[in-house]
């Protein structure tokens, strides 16, 4: 027999939500059985769905010939479960120390106000070290194993959050953001000029590219991504040569930019670019809409944008939350999916207060209950009758009921919350289930042993609802598998999140001790306190630097 490279076992419980033809309900796939994955690729190189027992698990074992593998089981006694790890469209690394303040601000005076000082005080590497380790440490905490984030305009520091996600081992596109555009930029934190941010985004690539030299394309954990905030940030030339700069490379490159995202800015962007007939037209004109580009938000599309964002293939981040927080909006993410485009979910920290794509799950299931009391979407097929400014009143486009269609369901979100993202993120047959060659990108979920039987009860009351419990989910021993996982999307957080692995790799595990976690954030080395201490120099920083910017202005 050839030699078997070293392999892992996984046994358990296995949930994820297969690919289904378009127009098919999307289902929970749970599936009880073994799964293996290869150390050196970190790729699913089988799986065995008859394993039922332990007996089962030692005959395959022996049936291989394996010897000395590790094996990690999802215990059925503690509601384990392997899940997909969960992929975010749409981050702002940067914006992460503002996680939670918006006040009641709305995206233009929100940028000003909070997002915009916070991102130019990055160009102090050591803070950019102490908050870009902590949004990796919680974004992987939380599931996220595959993020999409913009870094800021500073080099240095968007090479540093490239260089952190590789050695913590978390899958990543780094943007680094442009924007030249003085009438919309503040003077203290722009490019100087539209080849200022081409030679810029150049000099990332070429960092990122040389993590993973000798490694393909598909392969590589850390990607770049162009990264034009949005057209009112950027010049016409910069967004046309960054169109010209991705065509450079084979593949071309990702694309990243927000769209659509608040009605104000759907007036700024009429303004700014009086010559195009819409939002969308601008970006397409700079030939930035691609089968790689995620757009984010996408709350006020108009019919003949959505029609061609789909003719072009364009990926679209929904991000609930962020549009439920800056009060942007109630995006249409059936009507989007109806029409043939690719959907994954973003967290758009912080403009989204939360760094959980379970929250932005929740969210999207409840935002898109809230779309029958707003409007009908104009169907597919009917003619263009709104302007970039937004639906006339009285149009097909602002009457009538809805017919539940625009309901997501938590099978809904949960598929674009996995195998959408991994669509956006054009690793479709790589991440975002078990199948034989995908990544082995995938989370453990522990609900926990249960609320204790009613003798139990009689014999310590005060023990039946622990609160020194890892878990907030009560399982009471009556549920389906569907239903416990209902019940971990509605009420479960990162304490359920109990390994995550990328590429097969190990990247985040909590103690199954009652000492909490095994380390601070998970550092699993002296090298990783020694960041954080190089980091925490940054803290410090923060509030001199975000301190004076307020009081300068
Ligand atoms: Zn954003």
């Amino acid at each position: 027999m050839e030699m078997e490279s070293k392999i892992t076992l996984f046994y358990g419980t296995f949930v994820d939500l297969p690919r289904v033809e378009y127009g098919w309900k999307h289902e929970l796939s749970i599936r009880h059985g073994a799964l293996w994955v290869s150390s050196s690729t970190g790729r699913i190189t089988g799986s065995d769905w008859s394993i039922a027992n332990e007996s089962d698990l030692q005959s395959l074992i022996k049936k291989n010939g394996w010897h000395g593998i590790q094996i990690v089981r999802a215990r059925e006694e503690q509601n384990e479960f392997f899940f997909p790890g969960f992929i975010d469209t749409h981050i702002h690394a940067p914006q992460y120390p503002n996680s939670g303040l918006f006040g009641s601000s709305t995206l233009l005076d929100w940028l000003a106000t909070y997002t915009f000082p916070l991102e130019s005080a990055l160009s102090d590497t050591a803070l950019a070290h102490t908050t870009y380790n902590t949004v990796i440490s919680r974004t992987l905490a939380n599931g996220t194993t595959c993020a999409s984030y913009y870094a800021t305009i500073h080099v240095q520091s968007t090479n540093l959050l490239a260089s952190l996600c590789h050695s913590r081992g978390q899958r990543a596109l780094i943007g680094r953001v442009c924007m030249d555009n003085p009438s919309f930029c503040p003077e203290y934190y722009r490019d100087e000029s539209a080849q200022d941010s081409i030679t810029k985004s150049r000099e990332t690539i070429a960092h990122i590219h040389a993590l993973e030299s000798n490694v393909k394309e598909e392969e590589r954990l850390v990607k770049p991504i162009l990264t034009p905030r949005f057209a009112p940030t950027c010049s016409t030339h910069a967004l046309s040569e960054l169109g010209r700069l991705a065509k450079e490379y084979t593949p071309p490159l990702h694309i990243q930019t927000h769209i659509s995202e608040n009605l104000s800015e759907l007036d700024l962007v009429k303004s700014l670019f009086p010559d195009h007939p819409s939002y969308a037209a601008v970006y397409d004109a700079c030939a930035l809409l691609t089968p790689r580009t995620i757009l984010a938000h996408a709350v006020h599309l108009t019919p003949s944008e959505k029609k061609l964002i789909a003719s072009r293939k364009t990926k679209i981040s929904h991000c609930p939350s962020s549009n439920s927080a800056l009060g942007s909006g109630l995006a249409p993410i059936c009507d989007l999916l109806d029409r043939g485009i690719t959907v994954g979910l973003g967290t758009d920290v912080s403009g989204g207060y939360s760094p959980s794509i379970l929250e932005a799950v929740r969210q999207a299931c409840l935002v898109s209950r809230l779309l029958r009391h707003t409007k009908r979407p104009a169907k597919a097929s009917s003619e263009e009758s709104t302007a970039i400014a937004g639906p006339k009143p009285g149009s097909d486009d602002t009457e009538g009921e809805m017919d539940g269609s625009e309901v997501l369901s938590v099978e809904e979100a949960l598929y674009l919350a996995t195998r959408g993202g991994a669509a956006v993120v054009d690793l479709p047959n790589d991440l975002g289930g078990f199948e034989d060659g995908m990544f082995w990108d995938v989370q453990l979920i522990r609900l926990g042993p249960g609320i204790p039987s009613e003798s139990d009860w009689a014999k310590d009351g005060a023990r039946a609802v622990d609160s020194s419990s890892d878990s907030a989910v009560d399982i009471f021993g009556w549920e389906t598998w569907s239903e416990k996982v209902h019940k971990w999307v509605w009420t479960g957080n990162d304490r359920n999140v109990r390994r995550v692995w990328v590429r097969g790799v190990l990247v985040h595990e909590l103690d199954d001790g009652c000492t909490g976690e095994r380390s601070l954030f998970g550092l699993r080395s002296v090298q990783d306190l020694a960041r954080w201490t190089v980091g925490a120099l940054g803290v410090a920083a923060l509030g001199l630097i975000l301190g004076k910017r307020f009081l300068c202005e």
